[in-house]
């Protein structure tokens, strides 16, 4: 039979994708799965994003726009990411993409080869180490604790950093602890960089939007000293609840720019024109829909980890942003994979193993909160009454 090259059996998986299907699976069957595994809001975009998308296909934006995206649309990125940054920005340097999994997708093949080491989070999200084993560089786990609420630390990061190193992915706030990097760590991390000038940043803010108790989103776009060596990720998918509609946006350096737009013309041409002009509304219209989503996050969020530390055997830190909770089951005697399985088998709630999220992710379980606070409480019920049993 035919077999693709090698480097494609170090192409990872998300396991998340995994765990939807046989949680579809078992619901085809007959059985009711709460659905706690999958990270996507289960809100619609607010009506004024839909009927921008509709309206584009009424006027006729049938065909490819520029590679690189509409330029209105770069522009209002542009505007959007100078209020994260406090400077003025480059709407040159904006790339849109389908998702933000392809500017992941593009800078770490930018950099990944042979000989190079790559740094990101672990427990991180899965793609991260997929692509930089695809590449064949060598992977650089930064451990994210517990003990420290799953935030990033800048003297960690920077004592990892070798003569080897070529990227370090920062991802806040996280998949999967809804762990948040405080600003000094930010700052810590720009200043110890500036010694490093061979090492560029891909800075995932994908969760920008969805902080917590009044925090406030720490980005690397506000160093200009970086501005050289940053590649930003960002985009529709969690923000405005438009993870079907493929659309993401990335900031570029300067001399990456033309680069990543090559890359993009190889791969797809340029992204689907109203979606596009659906990303733009977003933007540029009423927030009230993103602050009302937060809002119903927040109270899932006090909800779930109250939940959780009720049970036996668990214990969970607060996630200070993201929609997901990252409970330690240590006590529960299982690993997670054991408790991934039994608590979708057996009781019905799809949750996904830590480890599906680097080695450092034993003894811990992701539950996505993003689902009615009904179905959040059934699902504790659910998980409590097989911890129970089971002992
Ligand atoms: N980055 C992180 C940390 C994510 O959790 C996700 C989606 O789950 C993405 C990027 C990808 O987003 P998109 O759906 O826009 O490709």
């Amino acid at each position: 039979s035919l077999q693709p090259v090698p480097a494609l059996g170090r192409l990872g998986t998300e396991s998340a994708f995994e765990v939807l299907a046989r949680a579809k699976a078992l619901e085809a069957a007959g059985r009711s799965v709460i659905n706690l595994g999958i990270g996507q809001p289960d809100f619609a975009p607010a009506p004024h994003i839909v009927e921008a998308a509709i309206r584009a296909l009424h006027d006729g934006h049938h065909g490819y726009t520029p590679a690189a995206g509409l330029p209105q649309l770069r522009e209002a990125v542009a505007a959007e990411l100078e209020t994260r940054a406090g400077r003025r920005l480059d709407p040159d340097r904006v790339l849109i993409v389908p998702g933000g999994k392809v500017t992941m997708f593009f800078a770490i093949l930018m950099f990944g080869q042979p000989g190079v080491e790559i740094v990101y989070p672990d427990p991180g999200f899965p793609i991260y180490r997929s692509l930089i084993e695809y590449t064949g560089a060598t992977p650089v786990p930064l451990p994210l604790r517990e003990s420290n609420g799953f935030a990033f630390s800048a003297e960690e990061a920077l004592s990892l950093i070798g003569p080897q190193t070529r990227l370090i992915i920062l991802n806040s706030p996280a998949n999967p602890t809804g762990g948040v990097t405080p600003a000094e760590e930010v700052a810590r991390l720009a200043t110890g960089l500036a010694e490093r000038p061979q090492v560029a940043l891909l800075s995932d803010e994908i969760y920008s939007r969805l902080l917590y108790d009044g925090r406030k989103h720490a980005s690397l776009l506000a160093y200009e000293a970086l501005d050289e060596r940053l590649i930003l990720l960002d985009g529709w998918s969690k923000t405005y609840a438009m993870t079907g509609w493929r659309l993401g946006y990335s900031y570029w350096p300067k001399s990456l720019i033309e680069p990543a737009v090559r890359m993009g013309i190889n791969s797809f041409s340029c992204v689907n024109a109203a979606a596009q002009f659906a990303g733009l509304a977003a933007l540029t219209g009423p927030q009230d829909a993103v602050e009302e989503m937060a809002r119903a996050f927040d109270a899932r969020r006090r909800a779930v980890v109250e939940g959780l530390n009720a049970l036996p055997g668990v214990s969970c830190v607060e996630p200070g942003g993201a929609f997901y909770a990252f409970p330690n089951i240590a006590g529960t005697g299982t690993t997670a994979k054991q408790l991934e399985t039994a608590l979708l088998e057996r009781a019905g709630v799809a949750t996904i193993a830590g480890t599906s999220f680097g080695s450092h992710g034993e003894g811990y379980l992701r539950i996505s909160y993003a689902n009615a606070l009904p179905n959040l409480h059934s699902g504790l019920e659910r998980i409590g009454r097989l911890l129970s049993e089971a002992k």
